[in-house]
C-alpha cells in the first residue's frame, strides 16, 4: 500500500505560483461546469486558498486569508466549505478540524494520514479498510458516513525516516 501525498502525487493538485490559478482549481471550474454546479466567486476563492496551502487549514485560517472589500462572515465561509466538500473538491478532517484538497475524488475509499508534527496529509486508497468497515457495519447494523477514515501519527520524515525536516 503506497501513500500518496496530497500535493505532489495528486494527478490534478500541483504546486502553483502565487497569483496563478492552480490546475486543481482550473479542473474544479471545468468539473462544476460539466455538473451544472455553481462555483460562485467566494466558493472559488475558498478553494484557491485551500489549494494554495501545503497543510490542512482550519476554517478560521481560511477566513483570515480571505481579504476583500467587504469582510465575509464565518457562515458564508462555512457554506462555501460545505459546497466544496459536497462537490468532492475538499475533504474535512474532523480530527484536525481542518480542510484539505481532495486528491482522489474518484477513489471509493481512502485513509487520510495526517502527521501531527508537520501537518503533512496524504490520502491512501484502501479497499481492505473499506471492506473491513463494510463487514463491521453489516454485522452491527451501523451505517457509516463518508468514504474516508482519518489516522493521525508521524510521517516518515518526522518519525526519523529522513535526515532533516523543515516545517
Ligand atoms: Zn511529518
Amino acid at each position: 500500500m503506497q501513500a500518496h501525498s496530497v500535493r505532489p502525487a495528486s494527478p490534478i493538485a500541483e504546486p502553483q505560483t502565487a497569483g496563478e490559478p492552480s490546475s486543481f482549481v482550473t479542473a474544479a471550474v471545468e468539473s462544476c461546469r460539466r455538473r451544472s454546479l455553481n462555483l460562485t466567486p467566494i466558493r472559488r476563492r475558498v478553494l484557491e486558498i485551500v489549494a494554495a496551502s501545503p497543510t490542512p487549514l482550519a476554517a478560521y485560517a481560511i477566513i483570515h486569508r480571505l481579504s476583500g472589500p467587504k469582510l465575509l462572515g464565518p457562515p458564508t465561509v462555512y457554506r462555501a466549505l460545505d459546497f466544496l466538500v459536497e462537490a468532492g473538491f475538499v475533504r474535512h478532517l474532523a480530527l484536525r478540524k481542518a480542510f484539505v484538497l481532495c486528491a482522489r475524488p474518484d477513489a471509493p475509499f481512502v485513509a487520510m494520514l495526517t502527521c501531527t508534527a508537520c501537518g503533512d496529509t496524504s490520502e491512501t486508497p484502501s479497499e481492505e479498510v473499506r471492506a473491513a468497515i463494510a463487514q463491521f457495519a453489516s454485522a452491527t447494523g451501523f451505517a457509516p458516513h463518508g468514504r474516508a477514515i482519518e489516522i493521525e501519527g508521524r510521517c516518515a520524515s518526522c518519525s526519523g525516516g529522513a535526515i532533516e525536516h523543515v516545517p
